[in-house]
């Protein structure tokens, strides 16, 4: 494949024109303030980019599109670069700028009566769920990289995490979108309007689309009521069978207050405290199916206090346990007293991806299936990771049927050396087998294109190049990423890899 470069005359112009937009401070050339531009967390990626631009306003963002389109230059939109599949990194073969929204962090309206906030694309997760809690209410996407992910970026990979379950995803967070599109049209959809059924739905159509059709802003997000009380626990339980089945009975028994439900398996527990000692293992005896539960509600009435001073959601789930122990659909438990002990279950969550690469996993696969199909998945995955002499360990937001599925080679044995593409693709057939989604919530970008070109229905691919090239006929904005070539392989065809 040949390299595309744009000419040495052509660039000059285009970067003395993009200068011109954001200034010399905010347009960066230099090798090394570029070059962290030019990987994403996965670090399975890189390539430096021709320069970055890190605009400070949609207009801005609007004259560098522009300023792109003019000269033939592809732009890869950038948030947080916490991303695992090589989405905000350019392509090897497609010299690109990247775009940062990193200086676009303003929150334009915090709306108390409409209960939705207005926030610029560069603004990180954490600190808008931070701005909106001050306001008495929440926000309620929850998942490892809040701390460093943006906004644009949470919204353009529809990102999952946690709390799924009970609020959906990125895409159901958010009412509005404002954007630029790829000849630099600004469309300006940020509205807080419940209903709005005034034709095609462009916020639908940008969120997950991964800066291929176009830049993200701005957006008009939902806000929730506050949970006033939350109760967690960590549960052993016999198989994933049981796990679901109390799974319902605490969603029914709670009228559906369940906002995370866990997959941590014992291996992944001893993975994490290896990594990090001064982590413990939350059982006294090994959890073979463990389950970080977590339940919340916003009624006073279920944050009201007894005699002994337990909240009466807490005392609720503990007793409805204490049955389900009864019972035997749970081998063991313990229950948060406290916020410490709460935070140490979420501390020992959110470094799954650090534990598990640390104890040396070759590749991760994020699926998701229909409830009904994970517990004979995770059996048939298993003997097929296993007949190609690879371990496996599974985590998951299992109430949402997102697992991530990590493979590693056998004690002593370097997965190098195994057979990785057909292990991968055993695995992923018995997916598309059950219907299941081979990406369920990490997005396609460059690390899974050849998955999109075998498992996506061949219809649906041909629509989305139909809309790509509508968009984007030159093919500028993120190219490479997310749509596959109709007949070439391209991508490594993994999942994310350490
Ligand atoms: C420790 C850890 C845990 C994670 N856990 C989860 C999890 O539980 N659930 C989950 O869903 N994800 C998870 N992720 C991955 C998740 O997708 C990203 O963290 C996040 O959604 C991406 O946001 P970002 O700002 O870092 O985007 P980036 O990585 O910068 O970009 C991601 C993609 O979005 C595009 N993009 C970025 N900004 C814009 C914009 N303004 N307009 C248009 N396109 C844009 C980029 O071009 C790229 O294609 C995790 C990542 C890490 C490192």
């Amino acid at each position: 494949m040949s390299v595309a470069k744009p000419k040495a005359d052509t660039l000059d112009a285009f970067f003395e024109a993009c200068i011109g937009v954001v200034g010399p401070r905010h347009f960066l050339q230099d090798a090394d303030a570029v070059k962290p531009y030019g990987r994403d967390w996965s670090g399975a990626y890189f390539r430096t980019p021709l320069a970055v631009a890190l605009p400070s306003s949609t207009a801005e963002v609007s004259d560098l599109v522009r300023l792109c389109a003019g000269h033939g230059i592809p732009v890869v939109p950038a948030g947080g670069r916490t991303g695992l599949c090589g989405g905000s990194v350019p392509m090897r073969e497609r010299a690109a700028l990247v775009m940062s929204l990193e200086r676009m962090t303003a929150i334009r309206e915090m709306d108390r009566v409409g209960r939705t906030v207005t926030v610029e694309a560069g603004c990180i997760l954490e600190t808008l769920q931070d701005a909106v809690a001050e306001a008495g209410l929440a926000f309620p996407l929850m998942f490892g990289a809040k701390g460093s992910c943006m906004i644009g970026g949470a919204l353009s990979t529809n990102a999952g995490g946690s709390n799924v379950l009970r609020y959906g995803n990125a895409r159901d967070l958010c009412l509005g979108i404002e954007a630029v599109m790829p000849d630099g049209t600004v469309v300006n959809g940020l509205s807080a309007l419940r209903k709005d059924n005034t034709g095609y739905d462009l916020r639908n159509l940008l969120i997950g689309a991964e800066g291929t059709l176009g830049i993200i802003t701005a957006a008009t997000l939902k806000t929730l009521p506050q949970p006033l009380v939350r109760t967690t626990a960590f549960l052993s339980v016999s198989d994933l069978d049981a796990a679901l089945t109390v799974l319902h009975r605490v969603q029914d028994h709670t009228g559906g207050a369940v906002e995370a439900f866990e997959f941590m398996p014992q291996p992944v527990i001893d993975a994490i405290c290896t990594y990090n000692p001064a982590i413990r293992s939350p059982l006294e005896g090994p959890a073979e199916i463990g389950i970080l539960l977590e339940v919340a509600s916003s009624r006073p009435m279920d944050a009201q206090l007894n005699e002994e001073g337990a909240r009466a959601l807490e005392v609720d789930v503990l007793t409805l346990l204490a049955d389900l122990v009864e019972k035997e659909l749970i081998l063991d438990a313990t229950i948060a007293r406290n916020d410490q002990q709460r935070q140490d279950l979420w501390t020992m969550r959110e470094m799954v991806l650090e534990g598990i690469t640390h104890a040396g996993v070759a590749e991760i696969f994020d699926i998701s299936l229909s409830l009904k199909h994970l517990s004979s998945f995770v059996a048939t995955a298993k003997e097929q990771a296993a007949r190609f002499g690879f371990r496996s360990l599974v985590i998951g937001h299992l109430g949402d049927g997102n697992l991530h599925y990590a493979v590693m080679g056998a004690e002593g044995q370097d997965p190098a050396d195994l057979p990785m593409d057909a292990m991968r693709a055993a695995i992923m057939d018995e997916v598309a087998r059950l219907n299941g989604s081979f990406s369920a919530e990490h997005g396609i970008g460059q690390s899974k294109l050849d998955q999109m070109l075998r498992y996506k229905d061949a219809g649906q691919l041909a629509v989305m190049r139909r809309i790509k090239s509508a968009l984007d006929p030159q093919n500028l904005m993120n190219p490479g990423k997310l749509i596959p070539l109709a007949s070439t392989e391209v991508g490594t065809g993994r999942s994310w890899q350490p």
